[in-house]
């Protein structure tokens, strides 16, 4: 990655949503910090629209340094769906390369859903030479829909949230993941009275085992931005969860917007990066060829 200019960050971006004014140490619209947007999302995906050089051009133009694309690679929809994406994504990174390459490092990822159900599926998925970045995430757990349409107003949040974090113990181990998707981003779909009632903290016990495995196996996790535009005030998971991990031992942290679209590159990524720092690391992730590359937080 060369980076001998000036990075611009779009003062946009670094604005509290409430005052509009400027959120603490990343108010400079300048700045020669590297930053990089680990988890965006193009037209490959189902739920996405965006070409990935539109994706990379809206990254120049804000003057990331990097920028993953990740698109939702969801086992469940079976072998040849993924490959096909696989296959038309990283063509189109190869094309955005040869435009962008001089100025933006482009890491070729999928979001694969819920590898610890598929696993075999999973192990074909990932040996792939070209692929530099894998998340894990969960959005449907065994027996249950996406939480995407779970009805918050009526279904036993304790039960579920056990359930998640059981899950999320076998995803930390199931060896085919570089970082483990925005953990406790259901928050993100609830409204504010059932958001309200939910204390995560009594569930920081059977997380802290998540974090550990996750931090024993080299697995990482994320910061994920894409809370804010639903009225979080935080990343996902907050900012509390992201010192029990460094307190587990985990040294891996990436910064990501969860962008669908060009608009959203890049959204609050200092900001992101800023808290990584707060919660104790002092470097955050990038990845290539399924390495961490290391960046200064501070
Ligand atoms: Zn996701
Ligand atoms: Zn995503």
């Amino acid at each position: 990655m060369n980076r001998p200019k000036w990075y611009r960050i779009c003062a946009e971006y670094n604005k509290d949503p409430a005052t509009g004014g400027s959120i603490g140490e990343v108010s400079l619209s300048v700045s020669d910090k590297v930053y990089c947007d680990s988890h965006t999302h193009s037209q490959h995906s189902h739920d996405g629209m965006e070409k990935v050089e539109d994706i990379c051009a809206a990254a120049v133009r804000r003057g990331l340094a990097g920028i993953a694309i990740t698109d939702h690679c969801d086992l469940y929809r079976g072998k040849s769906y993924c490959e096909g994406l696989k296959r038309r994504l990283f063509a189109d990174i190869r094309r955005a390369r040869d435009t962008f390459g001089d100025e933006l490092a482009i890491s070729a990822g999928i979001e694969l859903g819920e590898p610890h159900q598929f696993l075999d599926l999973a192990a074909e998925i990932t040996d792939d030479p070209e692929l530099d970045f894998v998340i894990g995430s969960i959005h449907i757990m065994r027996g249950r829909e996406d939480f995407y349409y779970v009805d918050y107003e009526n279904v036993d949040l304790g039960a579920m949230y056990r359930q998640y974090y059981d899950e999320l113990f076998e995803l930390s181990e199931c060896g085919f993941c570089d970082v483990i998707g925005h953990i406790n981003y259901q928050i993100r779909y609830m409204d504010e009275k059932t958001r309200s009632r939910v204390d995560l903290s009594v569930y920081y016990p059977v997380l802290t085992e998540v974090l550990e495995s996750a931090a024993k196996h080299g697995v990482g996790i994320e910061a994920n931005t894409s809370g804010f535009p639903k009225g979080l005030d935080d990343t996902m998971p907050s900012f509390d969860v992201l010192g029990m991990f460094r307190s587990a031992g985990g040294e891996i942290v990436t910064s990501g917007s969860d962008a669908h679209t060009v608009g959203r590159v890049g959204e609050r990524i200092p900001y992101a990066v800023g808290r990584i720092h707060e919660a104790g690391f002092e470097k955050f992730a990038f990845f290539k060829g399924r390495k961490p590359v290391f960046y200064d937080a501070s």
